[in-house]
């Protein structure tokens, strides 16, 4: 496979971290550029993230040293100097969108983790088992846009990487109404303890604007393209409750499920144990060998125990049985900070430049 160059914009957040940590050492990918605000630039990765530095691994010898760049005011020097970039930085929407856009202009495909993209109906959002397909649009994408490399994919919101992957191989049975409960570790706020000591011994009832991309995500990741457009799904009907809970990283949500053809859960869980995705074909560096795992005990599966299952990659999922209102409930856990942020971006950039569009 060819070798790339990329940035992470934003580096020095805790999403830019995850991507600096988890690309040390990736067969394809190489952080050659950091940049992150005005206020990090021209200082050294190293100083700049100072006492930030959240990973339990240390900051990787090969990007220690950088020198932080400007993610708004060197745009153009930024996309002269790479491959590709990964972008997940703390701004407001409008100014992400205009951001992005202006990377993809200058002809750097941009692999988002923000969500200011994510409602474009020529932006494919991509969860690499789920729809892999959706990368086709990007041809409309580059019309539209004026260019020949550049575009803008986007990973869907951390909250829905437990959930729409548990329903996914059960839509056959005709999905029908979701009722989604999610438990939210902190760092998907970009916090730890240190830092959101008012998280310890609390739990706090609203995330601002996520019960909305949770109930409305799922259904563009089960979109079609149609007429040069990703046009979303019509179902199934989705409601959800987002809840910020004293964890450090892993999101954890209660599902209850009701099919117009309700399986077994006998079959449910054989169709969770068969499901594999294109990642999984490909053989893709940073794609889990199993996605779905079913685990049998009734206290599992546990943030702490069941969070770094696949390098934190796969989707663990436990308590699967008949519900009195709804036909089945069960609970599942993704890693909000990889396969639900940097792990996943990774994995779509990779499943991207498998299939040419970084080239
Ligand atoms: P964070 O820890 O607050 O980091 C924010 C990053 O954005 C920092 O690198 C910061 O640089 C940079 N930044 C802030 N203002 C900027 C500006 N004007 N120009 C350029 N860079 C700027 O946030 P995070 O948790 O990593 O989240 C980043 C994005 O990822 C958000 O859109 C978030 O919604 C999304 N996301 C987060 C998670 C998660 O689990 N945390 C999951 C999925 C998606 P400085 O250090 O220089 O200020």
């Amino acid at each position: 496979m060819k070798q790339f160059n990329v940035a992470v914009i934003g580096a020095t957040g805790m999403v830019g971290q995850r991507f600096i940590s988890q690309l040390e050492n990736h067969p394809w990918f190489h952080v050659t550029l950091v940049a992150a605000s005005a206020r990090s630039a021209g200082k050294t990765y190293e100083e700049a993230v100072g006492s930030r530095w959240a990973m339990s691994s240390p900051i990787p010898q090969a990007v220690k040293n950088l020198t932080v760049m400007d993610a708004s005011a060197d745009v153009e020097k930024i996309a002269a100097a790479v491959d590709f970039a990964f972008c997940a930085v703390d701004m407001p929407k409008n100014e992400i969108h205009e951001l992005e856009e202006r990377y993809a202009k200058a002809e750097c495909p941009i692999m988002s983790n923000n969500s200011a993209n994510r409602s474009y109906s020529d932006v494919p959002m991509i969860i690499p088992e789920l729809n892999p397909e959706h990368a086709e649009i990007i041809p409309v994408q580059r019309k539209r846009l004026g260019t020949k490399r550049g575009f803008i994919a986007v990973k869907s919101n951390c909250s829905i990487q437990s959930y729409v992957p548990a329903l996914h191989p059960l839509l056959k049975y005709g999905v029908t109404d979701v009722l989604a409960c999610t438990y939210q570790a902190i760092s998907g706020a970009g916090k730890t303890f240190q830092t959101w000591p008012e998280m310890v011994d609390n739990l706090i009832p609203y995330i601002g604007g996520e019960e909305e991309k949770s109930e409305q995500e799922p259904l563009k990741v089960w979109g079609k393209i149609e007429n040069d457009q990703i046009v979303n799904a019509v179902s199934p009907s989705i409601t959800t409750q987002c809840l910020r809970v004293p964890v450090s990283d892993g999101h954890t949500a209660a599902v209850f499920a009701k099919f117009r053809e309700k399986p077994s859960i006998e079959q449910i869980k054989a169709d969770w144990s068969a499901f594999r995705g294109v990642p999984q074909d490909l053989e893709l560096p940073s794609a889990p060998k199993q996605f779905l795992h079913y685990f049998e005990e009734n206290d599992r599966p546990q943030a702490r125990l069941d969070r770094d299952l696949e390098g934190g990659m796969a989707v663990s999922i436990g308590r699967l049985r008949p519900d009195t209102q709804y036909d089945i409930k069960f609970v599942c856990l993704s890693h909000n900070t990889l396969r639900g942020a940097a792990g996943g971006g990774i994995l779509m950039a990779e499943l991207l430049a498998a299939k040419g569009y970084l080239d």
